[in-house]
Parts: structure tokens; C-alpha cells; sequence
């Protein structure tokens, strides 16, 4: 691609990577994430359809993004999800289609995500003991997720497939040795994320996030570990177990900001642009895409946008405002 189509931001980052929330509904009610009650759901209409994602990714796939992940809310609650999965995988510009799932669904869905060409698959996954599960899900979930996981490994061309897991102080702990022991007999790679402050119960404080390298510590201290050489824009440090049995990785957003390489976009289910997890502001797609604005017209509201993206975020700041959205609205 010629290189002065690429989107740039203001200070200078090239960006390659697109998130897109095909839903703000979930079947899961996860405690930092989630009410108990749900949230207030889009309506039908105000949802982008599957054409016009479609239509946007193309936009930006032509400003050179090259990575695309799914996700939500929950994406495989959204009905004949594997039919959008194939119309972005006609693109061969794109050159890692992504899914983020809870798995709940993925028992039914493996065999035609896969054939409508999906190229990697995260579950989330916070908990390998049943109840502990089912008390952070508000869902007793835990074997059907388990039966999901096996469902889409038994693709061998879905690597790697890896298990992302909330890290949260005086919880998992409790987790640690367990998922360790996952990693070490399973392909399955193993990812701690720092827990945000994007939950809708906004009980999160400084104080409830057990920090990647606390937990990489106590990790090391029965398992050795050597890290592995970080790849541009990757969120997560990866480490190897020092005997060779496998890979964990930790995604320290709030103790140590990956920003200064931040390569993201997201778009949300009702087709608002969003150049932060944190943003404030968004940018709104849908209702010049639906008011007929041709490529050149959506390309330069995305430019606009882009060369606007936050610096950083400001989590660890005084005054940090947590923005309206949960996580479950944004497309996490
Ligand atoms: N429902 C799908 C799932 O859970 O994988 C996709 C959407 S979910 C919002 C995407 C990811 O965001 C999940 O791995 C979830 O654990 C993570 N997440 C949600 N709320 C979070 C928070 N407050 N802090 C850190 N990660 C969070
Ligand atoms: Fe649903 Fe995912 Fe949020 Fe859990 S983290 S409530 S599964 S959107």
C-alpha cells in the first residue's frame, strides 16, 4: 500500500489495528465488567449491520489496518455471526482476523467460525475452579466454556489460541498455580490483564488490580521464567517457562501503559469510533454512512479522528474521569 494512505495520529503512531464490538448484549454478567441486572440494550436499528461493518472495515482496511479482532459484548450472541466473519474474510488485505469470546458459545459455532475463515480465536477465562467461576461470571459456566476451548483447538489451524484471565487482587491469586498448570499442559497460552477501570459497577480502585509483575513473582517462584523478545505494539509481556512446557504472558495496562506504541482503533456496535479504551470523546460513523457519504467523505472523518488519538491514558492520575462506557460497550 502506498504509504501516504497509512493513518497516522498526532503524535506520530501509526495505527493498524481495529477493534469492532458487534454487540453490546452478553450472556454473561461478569463482576468487572457487567451489572447483575444487564445494561440498557441497543435497539435493532441502532446496531451497524452486518453490511455496514463491512462497508467501514473495508475503509479502513484501505487506510492500511491489517488486523481486525471481534468482539463485544458477547459477539457470538449476535445471530449468524459466523456470516459477517465470512464477509471480512473475502478481504485478504486483512492479515489477522480475531475473535474475543467467553466461549459460552463456541461449541456450536467452532465448525463454521472456522469455515467462514476466521484466523485466530482468545477465550476469557477467569477462573478454573467451577464455583470461583460461576461467583465472577454471575454465570456457572465453567464446563460449557471448557467444551468451547476444546471445540475450536480441535482446528489445528486456529493457533495460537490463547486464554486471556481478569487479574483481580484477593482473587486471583487463588488462580495462579492452576493456570500455570493449564499453560504448562496445553498449547493454550495463558494472558493476566490488569483490571481497568471500565466496569459498570465502578468498584474498581487502584488497590482491587494485582499488578502483572506481582503476579509474574509469584509465578517465578515455583516456575522459573525467561521473557520472551516483546513484538512492536504488543500489549502483553510473554515469558517462557524456563523448562520449556509452555508460555504466560501478562497485559499490564495500568502498572506499566503500553501507550506510547498504541496502535488501536474501536468501533462500537452502533458504529461510534473510539481512539482510546479511555476516550472521552467519540467520533460518530454510522450516521454519515447511513446518510450515503462515499469512501473519501468516511476516510477523512476517520483521519480527523485518528489524528486526534489521547496521548495516553490517565488511569493513574489525578482527576481520571472513567469514561460513560463499560467495557461490554465498548468492545474490550
Ligand atoms: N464477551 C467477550 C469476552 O468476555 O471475551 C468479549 C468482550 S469482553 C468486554 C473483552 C475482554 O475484556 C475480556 O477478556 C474481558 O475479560 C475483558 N474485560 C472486561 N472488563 C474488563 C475490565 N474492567 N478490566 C480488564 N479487562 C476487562
Ligand atoms: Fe460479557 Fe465479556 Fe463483559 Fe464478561 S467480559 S460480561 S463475557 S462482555
Amino acid at each position: 500500500m502506498e504509504t501516504d494512505r497509512l493513518l497516522y495520529d498526532g503524535h506520530g503512531r501509526r495505527v493498524g489495528d481495529l477493534r469492532v464490538s458487534v454487540t453490546d448484549r452478553c450472556n454473561f454478567r461478569c463482576q468487572y465488567c457487567m451489572p447483575a441486572d444487564g445494561l440498557p440494550w441497543l435497539e435493532r436499528e441502532e446496531l451497524l449491520s452486518f453490511e455496514e461493518i463491512a462497508r467501514l472495515v473495508r475503509v479502513f482496511v484501505g487506510l492500511g489496518i491489517e488486523d481486525v479482532r471481534l468482539t463485544g459484548g458477547e459477539p457470538l450472541v449476535r445471530r449468524q455471526f459466523p456470516r459477517l466473519v465470512g464477509m471480512l474474510a473475502e478481504d485478504d488485505r486483512i492479515r489477522d482476523l480475531s475473535l474475543t469470546t467467553n466461549g459460552y458459545l463456541l461449541e456450536r459455532q467452532a465448525g463454521a467460525l472456522v469455515e467462514a475463515g476466521i484466523h485466530r480465536v482468545n477465550v476469557s477465562i477467569d477462573s478454573l475452579q467451577r464455583d470461583r467461576f460461576f461467583q465472577l461470571t454471575r454465570r456457572d459456566a465453567l464446563p460449557q466454556v471448557l467444551r468451547g476451548l476444546e471445540a475450536i483447538a480441535a482446528h489445528p489451524r486456529i493457533r495460537p489460541i490463547k486464554v486471556n484471565a481478569v487479574a483481580m487482587r484477593d482473587f486471583t491469586e487463588d488462580e495462579v498455580e492452576r493456570f500455570c498448570e493449564f499453560a504448562r499442559s496445553t498449547d493454550f497460552q495463558v494472558r493476566f490483564i490488569e483490571f481497568m477501570p471500565l466496569d459498570a459497577d465502578r468498584a474498581w480502585t487502584p488497590d482491587a488490580v494485582l499488578a502483572g509483575e506481582e503476579l509474574r513473582g509469584m509465578i517465578e517462584a515455583i516456575h522459573p521464567l525467561e521473557e520472551l523478545p516483546r513484538e512492536p505494539s504488543a500489549t502483553a509481556r510473554v515469558f517462557r517457562f524456563a523448562d520449556g512446557r509452555g508460555e504466560i504472558g501478562f497485559v499490564n495496562p495500568v502498572s506499566e501503559p503500553f501507550c506510547a506504541d498504541c496502535n488501536r482503533l474501536r468501533l462500537t456496535a452502533e458504529g461510534k469510533l473510539r481512539t482510546c479504551l479511555f476516550s472521552l470523546h467519540e467520533t460518530d460513523l454510522r450516521q454519515p454512512l447511513r446518510d450515503g457519504a462515499g469512501d473519501a467523505e468516511l476516510e477523512s472523518i476517520i483521519r480527523d479522528a485518528v489524528w486526534r488519538k489521547e496521548l495516553k491514558h490517565r488511569v493513574n492520575e489525578p482527576g481520571f474521569r472513567q469514561p460513560p462506557r463499560t467495557m461490554s460497550a465498548i468492545g474490550g
